[in-house]
């Protein structure tokens, strides 16, 4: 029949159908919602928190649930980017809300790096992992945290094999785990890519060469944002953005550079 007859006898059949209506795409942020934020609902507010690498545990889930029962509608929510948020707070409940102690970890106000990173879960559970994933990831957000002044967000996105649970495709720094072969053995190791996007201009990321062991990547990464936070043409230009402008050679090019000094 091909396309266009088929669609005349669909509506002959089931009469016009509903429009698309309107676009209300927003743009994307990675799904982040850190922060307390107002609903539509006059008087209410959701609150956003930081779960560092996506990594809690039974006891902080019970104070969560009683938090949630105490000051919320009861509902917590989880978003792709491994945080929570609690929903229907009222805005006299908000105070005492922040204080609670469990919120001081799933904090939402967290720090820059390890706000943005997510991992997979690695080969401490997952039976296909190359390497170890969530702790490293953990400690290369601390790293960074503590010795890269940046206000700008990065997205980093650790996996354990080419699966790619952690979703390191749309990173914007995105970290595969390998093995490399050293006179010792073979040790842990990370290809890099970078770019990587959803939303308006959505892409993958690209892998860049030259693997990185698994004990240097906190530096390697530090100094690639580094070279981005002084190339940059200014404070409002994105590492994605960055990225598409100066192309894939030339993060190629600093990368190498960087490992041939390491
Ligand atoms: S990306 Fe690989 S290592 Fe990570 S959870 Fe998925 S299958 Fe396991």
């Amino acid at each position: 029949m091909g396309v266009e007859k088929f669609q005349e006898k669909l509506i002959e059949l089931i009469g016009p159908m509903e429009s698309l209506g309107d676009d209300r795409t927003v743009g994307w942020n990675g799904s982040y919602f850190d922060g307390v934020h107002p609903q539509k609902q006059a008087g209410l507010n959701y609150v956003g928190l930081s779960v560092p690498v996506g990594r809690t545990n039974s006891d902080e889930f019970d104070a969560l649930a009683d938090l949630a029962d105490k000051y919320g509608d009861g509902k917590i929510r989880t978003t792709i980017s491994q945080n929570l948020i609690l929903t229907g707070v009222p805005d006299d409940k908000l105070e005492d809300l922040l204080k609670e102690p469990v919120l001081q970890r799933l904090t939402p106000d967290p720090k820059r790096f390890m706000s943005r990173t997510v991992s997979c879960t690695g080969n401490e559970f997952c039976n296909l992992a190359i390497v170890e994933t969530k702790e490293r990831a953990r400690r290369v957000a601390k790293y960074l945290d503590e010795n890269v002044q940046l206000e700008e967000p990065v997205r980093i996105h650790f996996i354990g094999c080419p699966n790619g649970c952690g979703q390191k495709s749309v990173a914007d720094i995105g970290l595969q785990g390998s093995l490399i072969k050293t006179p010792d053995g073979m040790i842990d190791a990370f290809d890099i890519a970078v770019g990587g996007t959803l939303g308006p201009g959505a892409k993958y990321n690209t892998a860049l060469k030259g693997r990185v062991k698994g004990e240097e990547v906190q530096l390697v990464l530090a100094q690639l944002i580094n070279y981005y936070k002084e190339t940059r043409v200014s404070a409002e230009e994105s590492f994605h953005d960055f990225v598409q402008r100066v192309g894939t050679e030339t993060m190629q090019s600093k990368l190498t550079e960087i490992l041939a000094a390491s």
